[in-house]
């Protein structure tokens, strides 16, 4: 995606057609505002169209809700395995009766869908990290890359003590994977001020957490931590990889 016009200079300060992004000083901006207050100041920033990627988890689901309440031009949309819990399908019903407002959804293609099936059956996740990582390329990368076509700033509920891999992140990042600006709302959020958040606000949420499940991604990839696990831990058990699907790479 190039939709920007990036000219890149430097690391940390990239000039674009309608913005002019500089790390440090959106950080520095960012720095005591609310939530809603750095959400409304983002899309102030002459953006065309900022996204927010939601998989209905408990971060996820706290920007939701200052989103549709404060009626902020932002779109939403969610990435549709084919391998998600019911209990992700019920939040996402929920969230949508609540709100009543739209959330997209982007599917994997299904040729690649089919092809990898007829190759190597309906759980080769489970044989090597390769077919894992295969897999998560066709159901999640492909689509998200479409699903990022058209937006201009990709805003995520990345928080930094979810992992070791996210605890450098700040609020604002540029993904040159996706070739896209990045703003993580939550970074410095604990998950005790989210389950707060969440709380306080009545906000819908998976089911799947009272169970022991904190970080849910697909159904035959995501079990229950125990307590003093890694929040992580859930996500692909069976390996000894950094737990991240390639969808926030560093
Ligand atoms: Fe496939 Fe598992 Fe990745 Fe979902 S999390 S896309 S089922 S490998």
């Amino acid at each position: 995606m190039n939709v920007f016009g990036i000219v890149f200079r430097g690391e940390n300060h990239k000039r674009m057609d309608t913005v002019t992004f500089d790390k440090n000083l959106w950080n520095q901006k960012i720095k005591g505002k609310s939530l809603e207050e750095s959400l409304e100041w983002v899309v102030s920033q002459n953006f065309k169209n900022p996204c927010f990627s939601t998989s209905f988890g408990q971060e996820d689901q706290v920007i939701t809700d200052v989103i549709f309440n404060h009626n902020l031009p932002i779109t939403l949309f969610t990435l549709d395995t084919g391998r998600l819990f019911e209990e992700t399908y019920d939040v996402f019903s929920s969230t949508m009766g609540r709100y009543k407002k739209p959330i997209h959804s982007f599917f994997p293609k299904t040729d690649m869908v089919e092809q990898l099936v007829i190759e190597k059956g309906p759980n080769s996740f489970y044989k090597s990290l390769e077919n894992r990582k295969e897999c998560c390329r066709i159901r999640k990368i492909e689509p998200l890359k479409r699903a990022l076509e058209s937006c201009d700033l990709w805003i995520t509920g990345l928080r930094g003590d979810q992992s070791t891999n996210r605890s450098s992140l700040s609020f604002f990042e540029y993904d040159s994977h996706f070739n896209v600006i990045k703003f993580n709302p939550l970074i410095e959020w604990s998950l005790e001020e989210v389950n707060a958040y969440l709380e306080k606000h009545h906000v819908p949420q998976n089911k799947l957490h009272k169970k022991g499940f904190v970080s849910i991604g697909c159904a035959p990839c995501t079990r229950a931590i125990e307590p003093g696990e890694d929040i992580r831990a859930g996500r692909w058990w069976w390996e000894t990889s950094n737990k991240e699907c390639g969808l926030h790479k560093k």
